[in-house]
C-alpha cells in the first residue's frame, strides 16, 4: 500500500488538457507585462490550516507563473474587515457590526486581526521572493472599476437577483446606520436604486430610524457591505478592469469551494450579464481544499462553535499552535509541499485531507530536528 504522502491521483479533466497549470494561463498572459495575483479572506481572527495552506499555495503558483512566463508577478490580498464581528437582536430581527466597525471603536485591535495573516503573508512573500499588497475592504469597495459594476447591478436588479439571490432575490449591497453602524443581516427594509452616477441605499435603523447612504461611482465618497456574491462578481469585474489599467494578466487565486458550481452559477453568468468580453474574464485558479475525514471543508467555525474535530490535534486549527509547537520549520514543510502542487496539474485539481498533511508535517521531523542540531 502506498504511503500517504504518495497520494494516488485519480485523472481528473482540466489535468488532461494541461501538463503544466501555467498552461491555464498561457493565453491570458500574452503580450502582458505583468502578472497580478489576487486573493483575498476574512479578518476573522487566527487563521487554520487550511487558510495557511491557501496563502502560501498562491505565492508558490505566482513564483511558478513568473518563472515561466517570464513575467514579475504581485499577490494582492484583499483583507475583508467587512467580516461581521458582532451580532445584535432587536425584536427577533438580527444586526451586525463588522470586524471594521469593532477596530474603529476599539473592541479589537487590527493587530489582533491581521498579526497570523501578516505572518503567513510575509513569510511566503520572502520564500517566493513574490512582493504583495494588502488591500483593504475600505479600499476595495471605493475602486471605481468596484463602484461601476454596484451601479450596473444596481441599475438592473431584475437581470441580477436570480445570480446574487436564487433562494430569495434580496440583492444584499447593505449601507450601516451612520450614527451607530448597526447593519440590518436580513436587508429586509432595504431598498437599492441607482440615480447618475450613484447607487442609493434606503435602509432603517431600529434605534435611529431611515436613513439613506448615497455610494457615487468615482468612489469619493460613501461605504457599503457587498456580500459574498456581489462582492465576488465586484472581482471579477475589476480584474478583467485591471488587465489594461495594469497592462496585466489578472489571475485570482481562491479555495477551491469558489470553483465548480460557484464559478458556474455565480460568476461566469455575471460576467457575461454584464457583457465583459471572455478573452477579459480573469484567469480563475483554485486551491485544493483541506478536508475533514469526513471529506468536508475544514471550518474552524464549526470546531469552535459546534464542537466538531474533537479528534483533531488543535495545531490544525490555529497558526500560533503550529508555530509554538513545530517553529517557522513548519512552513517550509508545507512550502516545499505547495510548490508541487503549483506546478502539476494532477497535484492542484484534488482536495488533501487532514491525515495527509498530518503525514508530511510528521514525516519532515526528523529532518528539521536534524538541521535544529547542526544549527
Ligand atoms: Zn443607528
Amino acid at each position: 500500500m502506498p504511503a500517504l504522502t504518495d497520494p494516488i491521483f485519480a485523472p481528473v479533466g482540466i489535468a488532461h488538457l494541461t501538463s503544466d497549470n501555467v498552461d491555464l494561463l498561457r493565453a491570458a498572459a500574452a503580450g502582458r507585462r505583468r502578472l497580478r495575483v489576487t486573493t483575498a479572506a476574512q479578518l476573522n481572527g487566527n487563521p487554520h490550516i487550511g487558510t495557511v495552506v491557501t496563502i502560501l499555495t498562491v505565492f508558490a503558483l505566482a513564483r511558478h507563473a513568473a518563472d515561466r512566463l517570464d513575467l514579475p508577478a504581485t499577490v494582492i490580498f484583499d483583507a475583508l474587515e467587512n467580516a461581521p464581528a458582532e451580532r445584535v437582536d432587536r425584536d427577533g430581527e438580527i444586526y451586525t457590526r463588522t470586524v471594521g466597525d469593532l477596530i474603529e471603536s476599539g473592541h479589537t485591535s487590527h493587530a489582533e486581526r491581521f498579526r497570523g495573516f501578516e505572518q503567513v503573508l510575509t513569510w511566503a512573500s520572502q520564500a517566493a521572493g513574490i512582493r504583495y499588497e494588502v488591500r483593504p475592504y475600505t479600499v476595495y469597495q471605493a475602486l471605481c472599476p468596484v463602484r461601476e459594476c454596484l451601479h450596473h447591478i444596481g441599475a438592473r436588479l431584475e437581470e441580477f437577483r436570480p445570480i446574487v439571490a436564487p433562494a430569495d432575490g434580496v440583492v444584499r449591497i447593505r449601507p450601516r446606520c451612520p450614527q451607530c453602524r448597526l447593519m440590518e443581516k436580513s436587508a429586509s427594509s432595504l431598498r437599492i436604486s441607482a440615480g447618475p452616477g450613484v447607487v442609493h441605499l434606503d435602509s432603517r435603523c431600529p434605534d435611529h430610524g431611515p436613513y439613506r447612504a448615497s455610494i457615487p461611482v468615482d468612489g469619493s465618497d460613501g461605504w457599503y457591505d457587498a456580500n459574498t456574491p456581489v462582492r465576488s462578481i465586484q472581482k471579477g469585474y475589476l480584474l478583467a478592469y485591471e488587465r489594461d489599467q495594469y497592462d496585466a494578466c489578472s489571475v485570482s487565486v481562491d479555495g477551491a469551494d469558489w470553483g465548480g458550481a460557484w464559478h458556474a452559477h455565480v460568476l461566469a453568468p455575471a460576467l457575461a450579464t454584464l457583457g465583459i468580453p471572455v478573452p477579459d474574464w480573469p484567469i480563475s485558479v483554485f486551491t485544493p481544499l483541506i478536508v475533514d475525514r469526513s471529506g468536508g471543508k475544514l471550518s474552524k467555525t464549526l470546531y469552535v462553535r459546534h464542537g466538531a474535530y474533537a479528534d483533531l490535534p488543535d495545531l490544525f486549527l490555529d497558526l500560533n499552535t503550529l508555530i509554538r509547537r513545530h517553529g517557522t520549520d513548519i512552513l517550509t514543510t508545507l512550502w516545499d509541499e505547495v510548490c508541487r502542487w503549483a506546478a502539476e496539474p494532477r497535484r492542484l485539481h484534488r482536495h488533501y485531507s487532514v491525515d495527509h498533511l498530518a503525514e508530511i508535517i510528521h514525516s519532515a521531523q526528523p529532518a528539521r530536528a536534524a538541521r535544529l542540531r547542526s544549527a
